[in-house]
């Protein structure tokens, strides 16, 4: 018999994305079934995942729930095992999943995903026939499970809670307590209040089992108070039950061989056709249609996160070797403004699309030779995992993720002959410029960067590794319960 896992998420590609979390949520099921893991995944009925969903195999109603009647539907929808919370007055909202029209969050928020814990607390219990062995409850949207677990009852389910951000941190007013239908005692430095409030975060991480963050290298700045963000001292705490695994991403659906999205495709063994989409990059950019201008991609939120600001500010290094530049993203208005601003400026050597672009990003990763990936913290990072896979060297900050994807081409690597791209460390706009000089040096030399490329696409950036870990620790939390 497999192991029987309920995922718990807000977001789960292709149904409803904003960011990496949704690729995530929606990779791991395929992944994990290749390790004898049963993986049903519990969203939230937003429009476009109810549209989605195929004909219900079970379901079960929820009167009285949170505020309105509301029900759970068991139903299949781009391959993957669901569960929805349908309940039409939290969720039947079009758009943003968390922000209503205008841009802010919805004043809900807090009821609307511990209305998701709730659930999935019931469901990994059992009341929709069979229970679960674990739940895996991602990001403070699931943050409330393990609470619902602990105060609701027998069987007590094990958890384990992934950190996707920890920036993002489900914080809201202590009046929301009594309305989450938790005993008092919940509500105490040992459990779910943080600052006076209820921290949903700060409650997935007290009540889990066990704590993942998506890399190696975040699961050790967290502990740190330059990375914890407030709560490096109970993760801290939290002691050997921390602990990360890399995210990876499916490999088929990115694959610059078969990518039917490319205007060219291309393989480590036939590179040539690769060209065609730097000169088609150029083109939709209005950038010189120039072969041999190192051309510099970004691909993202355009947040303070992501250092944007430190591109814009390094472009004297950029462009005084010769690079070219093309941005994606959307995000910050300000950010936004000083990328068109820049484009504007340098028309020819620098382009920017504002939005949010799947084939764009593509080609992006499938024709530029560089993918810058500034981040001044990055929890793991899938950009820098796809343009590895499509041969656009990535050029990272040393944190986070990034720290654990991407070899640096120094002295002894490129010797060794396994470099992937470049890192920089302190996030700084001199150490960025200093690393886009490298990265210029390297493209001048043909052999070098010829190599860097075959070995960028040549790795396993594949779930592979990862789904066996979160196996292993899923194995270990059954047994345990046993
Ligand atoms: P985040 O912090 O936003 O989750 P990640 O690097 O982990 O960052 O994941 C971002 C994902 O979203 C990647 O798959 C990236 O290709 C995609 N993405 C980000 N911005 C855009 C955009 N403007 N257009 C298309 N895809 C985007």
């Amino acid at each position: 018999m497999p192991l029987r896992v309920l995922a718990v998420a807000s977001e789960c590609f292709p149904l409803v994305k904003t960011g990496g979390l949704a690729d995530v949520v929606g990779a791991l099921p395929a992944a994990l079934a290749a390790e004898d893991i049963a993986v049903t995944t519990l969203l939230p009925g937003y429009p476009a995942v109810m549209q989605a969903l195929g004909e219900a195999s079970a379901s079960q109603a929820l009167p009285g729930f949170f505020g309105g009647a509301a029900r759970l539907v068991r139903s299949r929808a781009a391959g993957l095992d669901l569960l929805v919370l349908d309940a039409p007055h939290l969720f039947a909202r079009p758009g943003n999943p968390y922000l209503a029209p205008g841009g802010r969050e919805w004043e809900d928020n807090g009821t609307r995903f511990a209305a998701l814990a709730a659930a999935a607390a019931m469901v990994a219990r059992g009341v929709m026939g069979q229970g679960f062995d674990v739940v895996h409850a991602h990001d403070w949207q699931a943050g409330l499970v393990g609470a619902y677990l602990r105060f609701g009852g027998e069987p007590r389910v094990p958890v384990v809670f992934t950190i996707h951000n920890l920036a993002f941190q489900g914080q809201f007013p202590a009046w929301l307590f009594p309305l989450l239908g938790l005993p008092m005692e919940a509500f105490g430095v040992e459990g779910l209040e943080y600052h006076g409030g209820v921290g949903f975060l700060k409650a997935g991480l007290w009540f889990a089992d066990r704590i993942t963050t998506v890399s190696p290298t975040y699961a050790t700045e967290i502990r740190t108070h330059e990375g914890g963000m407030g709560l490096d001292g109970l993760l801290r705490g939290r002691g050997g039950d921390v602990g990360g695994i890399l995210n990876g991403i499916d490999d088929a659906e990115w694959n610059p061989a078969t990518d039917e999205r490319l205007p060219a495709r291309f393989s480590t063994t036939d590179l040539a056709p690769r060209a065609a989409n730097k000169l088609a990059l150029q083109r939709h950019f209005g950038l010189e249609e120039r072969a041999d201008a190192p051309l510099f991609g970004f691909v993202g939120r355009l947040a303070w996160q992501k250092g944007v600001d430190l591109i814009l500010e390094a472009l004297p290094w950029l462009l005084g070797s010769g690079g070219q530049l093309v941005v994606l993203g959307s995000g910050d208005a300000a950010l936004e403004e000083r990328c068109r601003g820049a484009a504007a400026a340098n028309a020819g050597r620098i382009g920017t699309v504002i939005g949010f672009d799947e084939g764009l990003a593509r080609l992006i990763y499938g024709g530029a030779d560089s993918l810058l990936v500034p981040s001044r913290f990055e929890p793991c990072g899938l950009a820098q995992l796809c343009a590895l896979r499509y041969g656009a060297a990535p050029l990272v900050a040393r944190v986070g993720g990034l720290a654990d994807t991407v070899i640096d081409a120094n002295e002894a690597a490129v010797a060794a002959g396994c470099a992937t791209g470049v890192q920089f460390a302190p996030v700084t706009v001199e150490m960025l410029g200093a690393a886009v000089e490298r990265m210029v040096a390297l493209y001048r030399q043909p052999a070098a960067w010829a190599r860097m490329q075959a070995n960028a696409m040549g790795g396993d950036v594949s779930w592979r590794r990862s789904a066996a870990r979160y196996a292993t620790l899923f194995h270990e939390l059954a047994a345990t319960d046993a």
